[in-house]
């Protein structure tokens, strides 16, 4: 493969956006699986500008099974999923890094989910070492002095619905998500107005898990209220973990 043109990047302004698809494996929300990786970059070759998408199939280690790709949340059926060719997690790893490799040295990659919360896929892709930022981070909104959490973070539907007034729906399309990613990176930080409504916007529409406790048998983390005090359906998180 061709050296990375790196005089192009010399800026270090370029950014790539990931979103990491986790397949559940078993009823508990810990039992999951890398199920598909997608990746947009902007275009870097000479002509029209636009943005390049890779989109990979994960086949799951040989000891699992993917019980539910959970369709709401990350548009794949199971039926499409079980038929589709899929590579094993080594050579979409290697595919990736070699996609990110182009983009030179000062390249950051974005994605949703904190850098905390998104590492054991980030390490799992042997991407851990890159720049990393994170689309909730940046749009979090910070609580009152003495509030019980320091910020609230808000999802991603959330976020792309008051900063660029996209509806779920339209995420849902091959690269529509990263796309908006990469708008959300390059976005102006939010505006107390625009932080006010993400709050009443995360107040009028509860999350996917808020909603769901358990989809296709399987346990969607979400910690509430019950019989056994905060915990989620599968009673593995309780309330001591980190609320979203
Ligand atoms: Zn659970």
């Amino acid at each position: 493969m061709a050296a990375p043109d790196e005089s192009k990047h010399s800026d270090g302004a370029l950014c790539a956006a990931i979103r990491v698809h986790m397949f559940a494996t078993g009823p508990k929300c810990t039992d999951r699986t890398i199920g598909a990786v997608e990746l947009v970059v902007p275009d870097t070759t000479p002509g029209p500008s636009g943005v390049c998408a890779h989109k990979w199939l994960v086949h799951p280690p040989e000891d699992m099974t993917v019980v539910s790709t959970i369709e709401p949340l990350t548009g794949i059926s199971i039926t499409s999923f079980k038929d589709a060719a899929k590579d094993p997690i080594k050579v979409v790893a290697e595919q990736l890094q070699a996609a990110l490799r182009k983009l030179g040295d000062g390249a950051v990659l974005w994605g949703h989910a904190s850098a905390e919360f998104s590492l054991p896929a980030r390490t799992e892709l042997g991407i851990q070492h890159l720049p990393y930022k994170s689309i909730a981070d940046k749009f979090k909104h910070a609580n009152l002095p003495g509030s019980k959490w320091a910020h609230q973070f808000f999802t991603f539907e959330v976020v792309a619905r008051v900063m660029l007034g996209m509806l779920p729906a339209a995420l849902v399309a091959d690269g529509a998500y990263c796309s908006a990613v990469l708008q959300l990176a390059q976005h102006a930080p939010p505006t107390e107005e625009q932080s006010q409504a993400m709050r009443r916007q995360a107040r009028a529409t509860k999350s996917f898990a808020a909603r769901n406790a358990t989809y296709d048998g399987v346990c969607m983390g979400h910690i509430a209220s019950g019989p056994y005090g905060w915990a989620c359906a599968c009673r593995t998180r309780t309330r001591t973990r980190r609320k979203w």
